[in-house]
């Protein structure tokens, strides 16, 4: 296919280019489009145009219309899934599962609404809360849930009424061209634009005067420029950010029950998961049997294209996120016992071994930052409350989980963490129509839920004498 842009419902050329490589040979799988400043301009001033009418429309107009994207989406999701698998590296069942569930949210978002609310109404007086589209949104995605994360923006911005400019990382651009291609005649021309950069153009997006809100998914380092950056207009901001959650293991559990589930927290995605379990802490009465499953887990876990049947770890998405992490073992080396993997594959592309590390200080840089990869240092402790305490020294607070046989215990422990979502025995149930937001420095504001879809209105009150 010839990738394209799509700006003013046209699909087009970039004035640049930019090779995408595939994660699983290190080698450039496409060449593609990519957009300087005045075409990120055309793009803005095209969505800008477009916002009186489809602000227009009914909720129930609109929501015909993402429902046919969502339709369009479903009849072409093995073509998205195979598609992904090659930009991000995923093995192709969690592909699939990451282009069902965009499905899933979209259709969620399309039956939602927003609504006026009367506050007070009485002998003298009425005042009703109403919600409006707030103009041209900017969407900046991360590399990890390509598909996902742009869906969870697209829906929401568009059903309360807005017009969008969308941005994927430019490490996987690719499925977001597929779906400019896809949807480029379900909407009116404006409604969506999707441009490329090269990790140039973000910037531009916070500040251009036009774009009215942006909602930015990233690591914590770029969040920060980016509240900055719409300083200068105020303008309106979601920051969903880094993560380091821990799993806090109690005593009572069963450990062969647990372990598996603890795995896939840590290793999904090869750990590049905003609310993957980066760090765990088992008590120390369930510590030797925990870390010997997850090793044997390690161990068993194939690792390879995402393509190949059979796969359960593709590669890491990116070479500087593969340097990254290899700097990271080094840390689990010189810190703790390696007692799984350890090593990159030696192989082409960008290809980690589970690592599980034990008897490693808290104190180590494995364990204080976001690793973003499958290398998960577990620790020991035999009083909960210090470990509850650890788990909140953070400046992050996205999300955390606890394990336990004993469901009010656990329900306790979760209500001392410092994060915006905690599971007890199970781990990354996210339901469309729950709000998600990060804590301290892993986000600001929030998305999903009726919170969620509110950050892309603007409310205004109307008080009226009777
Ligand atoms: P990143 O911050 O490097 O890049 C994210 C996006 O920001 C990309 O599209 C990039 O081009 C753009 N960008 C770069 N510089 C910019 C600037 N100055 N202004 C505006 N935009 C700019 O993040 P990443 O490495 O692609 O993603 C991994 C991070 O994302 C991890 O920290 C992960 O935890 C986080 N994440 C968070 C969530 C969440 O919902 N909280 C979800 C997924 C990923």
């Amino acid at each position: 296919m010839a990738y394209k842009m799509l700006i003013d419902g046209e699909l087009v050329d970039g004035a640049l280019t930019l090779d995408v490589v595939n994660p699983a040979t290190g080698a450039v799988a496409e060449t593609i489009p990519r957009a300087d400043e005045a075409q990120l301009n055309k793009a803005v001033a095209a969505a800008k145009a477009a916002f009186p009418a489809w602000s227009a429309l009914s909720f129930a107009e609109r929501r015909a219309k993402l429902e046919k994207v969502a339709d369009a989406l479903e009849a072409r999701a093995d073509e998205f899934a195979r598609l992904l698998v090659l930009e991000q590296g995923k093995p192709l069942p969690q592909a699939q599962g990451e282009v069902a569930g965009a499905i899933f949210g979209l259709r969620t978002f399309a039956a939602m609404e927003t609504g006026s609310r009367t506050i007070r109404e009485n002998d003298v007086e009425r005042i009703v809360e109403q919600r409006s589209p707030l103009g041209v949104v900017g969407a900046i995605m991360p590399w990890n849930f390509p598909v996902m994360l742009m869906m969870m923006k697209i829906g929401p911005a568009l059903i309360t009424g807005n017009t969008i400019v969308a941005k994927p990382a430019p490490t996987t651009p690719l499925t977001a061209l597929l779906f400019a291609e896809m949807v480029k005649d379900l909407l009116p021309k404006g409604v969506i634009n999707i441009i490329i950069d090269a990790n140039d153009l973000g910037a531009v997006m916070t500040q251009h005067p036009d774009i009215a809100k942006v909602s930015f998914t990233g690591s914590t380092a770029t969040g920060k420029k980016v509240m900055q950056s719409v300083a200068s207009s105020l303008k309106r901001l979601t920051l969903e950010l880094g993560g380091n959650d821990a799993a806090i293991v109690l005593d009572d559990v069963d450990v062969k029950d647990v372990a598996p589930k603890i795995f896939d927290a840590a290793m999904t995605n090869a750990g590049q998961i905003c609310l993957a379990t980066k760090r765990v802490y088992a008590h120390s009465s369930v510590y030797e049997q925990l870390c010997a499953e997850l090793a044997r887990l390690a161990d068993e876990a194939v690792v390879d294209d995402g393509l190949k049947q059979g796969t359960t770890i593709g590669p890491l998405q990116n070479k500087a996120q593969y340097e990254k992490v290899k700097a990271y073992l080094d840390d689990a080396r010189n810190d703790g016992n390696v007692i799984a993997g350890g090593h990159a594959v030696e192989r082409e592309g960008y290809f980690i071994s589970p690592t599980i590390v034990r008897d490693i200080p808290n104190s180590s840089r494995l364990v204080q930052e976001e690793q973003f990869g499958p290398v998960l240092p577990v620790m020991s402790f035999d009083n909960v409350e210090d470990a509850i305490a650890k788990t909140n020294d953070t400046d992050y607070g996205l999300g955390g989980s606890v394990w336990t046989s004993d469901v009010e215990r656990g329900f306790a422990v979760a209500s001392k963490m410092q994060s915006g979502t905690v599971w007890v025995n199970k781990w990354l149930d996210m339901p469309f129509d729950v709000p998600f937001r990060g804590a301290k420095q892993s986000g600001l504001g929030g998305e999903n839920g009726q919170e969620g879809l509110e950050e892309y209105t603007q409310a205004r009150i109307v008080n009226v004498a009777l």
